[in-house]
């Protein structure tokens, strides 16, 4: 059994880069005899556009894949990942967070704290809000929760364990290195974190194929498939596809976008060449 996904945010167009990881997953998916599915992770609706959604179908199928239909788009599973968020929170997991950014980068820069440790969402959360024990009632609304990560550690009967490529990987001291992420936010209801795991997990996705970029994310969804009781996927990181000077291309560099290389004549076989497929 071999289901992967590619799961682009329709904020901006695709570059080499997405090419890249699609069609790497693409071609994973027909040598196993398996499928690959397309999936819009359109969460954060302030930042999505249906023309940016229209041109991925539109790229993706220029570039000689397929998919099957419908898709699934987050901005339809927010009762699912509510009713997520109110398992864990009936299991002490979370708790109610009203930093703002400025306040955590105070509190981490305090003098007794040393320097700021930065984990794969930023700054690692001080703990400022961190309740003695886990909150009782019920799960607010509108709210940022965020994980108690030593909690949910310490609740583990055995090692978190997950394969990424050829690697055993046993993630450690995630209270330290990880910390207290945010699993609600309150203009989404969900974070990325959570929503990756449930989508992953009711697609049946047996193997995840993504970029170097999301390699320390993983740990994050490994241990919300362990509260979640999810089957955890293999996961493959791929090399990043990057410009001349190095850096990683993003959604505004417009010059490396699919549609320009195609408006100026390119095949996808130039595109395949481009980035080393
Ligand atoms: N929407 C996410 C991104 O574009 C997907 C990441 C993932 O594949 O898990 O980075």
């Amino acid at each position: 059994m071999f289901i992967t996904r590619f799961a682009p945010s329709p904020t901006g167009p695709l570059h080499l880069g997405h090419a890249f990881s699609a069609m790497l997953a693409h071609d994973r998916a027909r040598a196993a005899g398996g499928t690959f599915l397309l999936r819009i992770d359109d969460l954060d609706q302030s930042r999505c556009r249906p023309e940016w959604e229209a041109q991925i179908f539109d790229d993706l199928a220029w570039l000689g894949l397929n998919w099957p239909q419908p898709v699934m788009r987050q901005s339809d599973r927010l009762s699912r990942y509510h009713e997520a968020l109110k398992v864990l929170w009936d299991q002490g997991f979370l708790y109610q967070c009203s930093c703002t950014r400025a306040d955590i980068r105070a509190a981490a820069s305090a003098p007794q704290e040393g320097a700021p440790l930065f984990g794969p969402d930023g700054v690692i959360y001080p703990g400022t809000c961190r309740p003695a024990s886990p909150p009782t009632g019920p799960m607010p609304g509108d709210a940022v929760l965020r994980l108690d990560m030593a909690h949910a550690c310490a609740m583990l009967t055995s090692p978190l364990v997950y394969k990424d490529q050829d690697d055993i990987v046993t993630p450690q001291h995630l209270p330290r290195t990880v910390g207290d992420v945010v699993l609600a936010r309150r203009d989404m209801g969900a974070s990325y974190h959570l929503s990756v795991v449930l989508d992953d997990a009711d697609q049946g996705v047996t193997h995840v194929i993504r970029g170097q970029d999301l390699t320390e994310a993983t740990q994050i969804h490994v241990i919300l498939q362990r509260l979640l009781d999810l089957p955890t996927p293999f996961y493959y990181h791929h090399r990043l596809i990057r410009d001349e000077t190095g850096k990683r291309l993003a959604k505004r560099d417009d010059a490396r976008a699919i549609a320009t290389y195609r408006n100026a004549g390119a095949t996808p076989r130039d595109i395949r060449n481009m980035v080393g497929l």
